[in-house]
């Protein structure tokens, strides 16, 4: 009897049409019920007091039907806000209901589809705009954010540089010691970079073994001097098989005007400079400066 009862009550908690059904029934037998509970009782029959009765239980009915109703929808109208939230502002706000029916599986499906559809696009976000090999930026990402500080820059009339920097002989690396060693270098600069930079400087890797720097609020002299401790650094390290000294890399320094150079600008104006480095015998920091920008001209 008491298996039969929880039985019931199971279905009853999962079923949505069942709820409905119960509520509709109910609220509409109200009347009714008060009525004939009214008769049998031996109330008075005449017109206004069996009226009276009729229109109470009526409005109790109807009352108890909305407020059934708006329980019943309640977790739908949750749900609904937070997907109208997530797409408006891309805020995660998780809805839970305890509730085992269609409503209940509905609004936790929703919801734990949303933590998992923004959990997916951050990691593809992530992965877009990511080096797989050295964990900094791609050449993608750099566009988008080097873009957005050196508008940043301009607004704020702040000076910021460009470095780009590319290994030194890397194909002799690869070819006497094997495309291994080679990405473990790549790796080794990737670690470099990730040292020396502060929280709010930019770097991607931007080719094979070619990287970039985008460093916001930094004049020439500093760009130089990260550029350079950059060059020792990589100069300095043994890595794998390959000892110190053998991995070096040839760095040009551009301090860019925000105001009128675009980063594709920069970055070919620290381009020349690199490759002047590299013509100039390699392992070492060539550097330019925008002649529009505080009378620095400096170049070598
Ligand atoms: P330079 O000093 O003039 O820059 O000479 P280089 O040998 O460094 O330049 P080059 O452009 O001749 O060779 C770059 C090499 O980088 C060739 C390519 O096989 C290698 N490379 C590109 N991407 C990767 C990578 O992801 N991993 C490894 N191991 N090698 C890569
Ligand atoms: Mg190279
Ligand atoms: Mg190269």
């Amino acid at each position: 009897m008491n298996l039969a009862v929880s039985e019931i009550t199971q279905k009853f908690n999962a079923s949505l049409t069942f709820k409905i059904f119960s509520i509709c029934f109910a609220s509409t037998h109200i009347p009714l019920l008060a009525l004939i509970t009214y008769l049998v009782t031996g109330f008075r029959s005449e017109a206004i007091p069996v009226l009276g009765t009729v229109l109470g239980a009526t409005l109790i009915g109807t009352a108890f039907c909305l407020a059934s109703v708006w329980m019943l929808i309640k977790p739908l109208h949750e749900i609904a806000k937070t997907v109208e939230t997530y797409r408006a502002t891309g805020a995660v706000k998780p809805v839970r209901s305890k509730r085992t029916d269609e409503v209940g599986v509905v609004t936790n499906g929703i919801s734990v589809l949303i933590v998992e559809l923004d959990a997916t696009l951050s990691q593809l976000r992530r992965q877009a705009t990511t080096d797989v090999l050295t964990g900094l930026g791609n050449r993608r990402w750099l566009k988008d954010i080097g873009s957005m500080e050196i508008a940043r820059a301009a607004r704020e009339s702040t000076a910021i540089s460009v470095v780009v920097f590319d290994l030194d002989h890397f194909k002799s690396i690869n070819d006497e010691f094997g495309h291994d060693v080679g990405d473990q270098v790549l790796m080794a600069a990737g670690a470099t970079i990730q040292h020396n930079l502060r929280p709010y400087d930019i770097a991607a890797r931007i080719g094979g073994e070619e990287f970039c720097l985008v460093l916001p609020r930094t004049g020439t002299t500093a760009a130089i001097a990260i550029a350079d401790r950059l060059r020792k650094e990589l100069a300095a390290k043994a890595i794998g098989p390959l000892p110190a000294g053998r991995v070096t890399a040839s760095f040009g320094v551009y301090r860019g005007d925000p105001k009128s150079e675009s980063l594709k600008v920069m970055l070919t104006a620290a381009d020349r400079k690199l490759y002047s480095a590299k013509n100039n015998g390699r392992n070492a920091v060539h550097w330019a400066a925008a002649r529009s920008v505080s009378g620095e001209s400096v170049a070598s």
